[in-house]
């Protein structure tokens, strides 16, 4: 049988109480026992004792003159004998001469019971430090005993009484486990399952996971943080649908936007010249640019929320490809007014990777730190090995990122204040889609920054 299952603990607790009552009942009769026994000798012979005394005064102080008048008055008889058994003075019976002291007074068992009302009790006469005679005295029983009845009612009822006790001690203490072990965690999940339906899923339950119940309340917890869970998850995904559409027009409405103004522009003969005609188009190109992005962006979100962006890995030489993206880069940034810095040693290891997802993820650092840094300012690419990981970073001394905005950077649609302020353009969906895309290869990306203190973005990737 299971040790833990309740009607193991219910068979266990039944017994333990049995054996407490039995054990409880055997100790207090044994106690009872003990006590009755001495009630019935010694105090009965030392009461015989006291009610004799009187008389034994008298009997040894006219042992020889014989002047045992005062005895008569007394409430108990007397025979008072010589030490051959021969009777000096009698006023229980008729009888007299001599009783054989042997059979008749019992030296070791100076007290016996003659009948049912009378008790025989014999004491040694002394005078001046000899034993001189024998004296017996008949006493009745009830004198000796009436004093002890109520406490022999008492003696006779405290196992009884012991035992009640007991029971009721030990069902206090069952009542009390029963509540504590089983009655109050129903009554807590119930409270809890009541709190769950009005949308609080805030109160916990305290058990103990030994026992059928508190597995019962393990299994509710669960129950009860997966639905808070879903419940959250249900209403982050609503929130970020709402954001989402929030975004996309306000976000799309911008540039397409200028871009009409642009070409309403050129189209009412507005640039009349080829400098001011390149400039309109450079200035259309961009926005077409920047709308690009935001619906590539918007596109690949959705991927990532239905957990399907494309990412197709192979074993590749860092060596290589980063050469091949910093190459590019280089060329990219020979016609901007950025200083672009390569760092020299880029190491060569092995990874497995989808090389364009990388390269995404790469060129999307690289458009952030051109669009966080004035014209001018330098942006560093490079990479290293640290802890059997491929690090690869993105550097500039840009704006740097506020305390406030860096926790949520990675976050969709987050987008700092300094990007929110100004006509950068950009969806806050870059660098959720970087950390997407990282950790799909195993890795983390993370940010040093500080506000005018330039940001420097890293990943990792497990070489193999
Ligand atoms: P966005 O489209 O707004 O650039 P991202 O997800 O790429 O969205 O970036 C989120 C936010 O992180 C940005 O709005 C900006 O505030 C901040 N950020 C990202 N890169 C940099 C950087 N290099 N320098 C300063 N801030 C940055």
């Amino acid at each position: 049988m299971n040790r833990k299952s309740i009607y193991f603990k219910v068979k266990l607790n039944s017994i333990f109480i049995i054996s407490i009552i039995i054990a409880g009942i055997a100790v207090s009769m044994l106690i009872a026992a003990f006590t009755l026994k001495s009630s019935n000798s010694y105090p009965t012979v030392n009461k015989a004792r006291i009610i004799t005394k009187e008389a034994m005064d008298c009997i040894e102080e006219n042992f020889y003159s014989k002047n045992f008048n005062q005895l008569n008055s007394l409430n108990f008889r007397t025979q008072i004998l010589d030490l051959s058994g021969n009777i000096i003075y009698n006023n229980y019976d008729e009888r007299s001469g001599n009783i054989g002291i042997k059979g008749n007074v019992s030296y070791d068992m100076n007290f016996s019971s003659l009948n049912d009302n009378i008790v025989k009790f014999a004491s040694p006469v002394v005078v001046d430090g000899t034993q001189t005679g024998i004296s017996v005295f008949f006493i009745q029983k009830a004198a000796l005993i009436k004093n002890n009845v109520l406490k022999n009612v008492f003696i006779i009822f405290l196992p009884l009484i012991i035992a009640l006790v007991i029971i009721f001690i030990t069902l206090l203490y069952y009542v009390y486990q029963t509540k504590k072990q089983f009655v109050n965690p129903i009554l807590d999940i119930n409270n809890s399952a009541e709190a769950i339906i009005k949308g609080d899923f805030g109160k916990k339950i305290k058990y103990n996971n030994d026992t059928e119940v508190g597995k019962l309340c393990a299994s509710f917890e669960m129950m009860r943080d997966e639905l808070k869970e879903s419940i959250e998850r249900e209403r982050r995904l609503e929130n970020s649908r709402k954001e989402l559409i929030t975004c996309i027009s306000h976000d799309l409405r911008t540039p397409i936007a200028s871009i009409k103004a642009y070409v309403d522009g050129i189209m009412d003969g507005l640039a009349k010249d080829e400098d001011t005609l390149s400039r309109y188009l450079s200035i259309i190109s961009r926005k077409t640019q920047i709308l690009t992005k935001l619906i590539n962006d918007l596109f690949e979100h959705c991927q990532t929320e239905l957990d399907k962006l494309k990412i197709e890995k192979r074993e590749v030489y860092s060596g290589e490809f980063l050469k091949h993206i910093s190459n590019e880069l280089s060329l990219e940034f020979r016609n901007s007014n950025y200083e672009f810095e390569v760092i020299k040693d880029i190491p060569n290891v092995l990874i497995n990777i989808d090389p364009l997802r990388i390269e995404q993820v790469i060129y999307n650092l690289i458009q952030n730190a051109k669009k966080y840094t004035e014209d001018g300012e330098k942006i560093i690419f490079g990479a290293e090995i640290e802890d059997g990981y491929l690090k690869i970073f993105v550097k500039d001394n840009g704006y740097g990122i506020e305390s406030i905005d860096l926790p949520y950077i990675f976050d969709k649609f987050y987008r700092g204040e300094k990007a929110r302020n100004s006509d950068k353009g950009g969806s806050g969906l870059g660098l959720s889609i970087c950390k997407y895309i990282v950790e799909k290869h195993g890795g983390q990306i993370f940010v040093e920054s500080g506000k005018e203190k330039g940001s420097s973005f890293y990943f990792v990737i497990p070489k193999i």
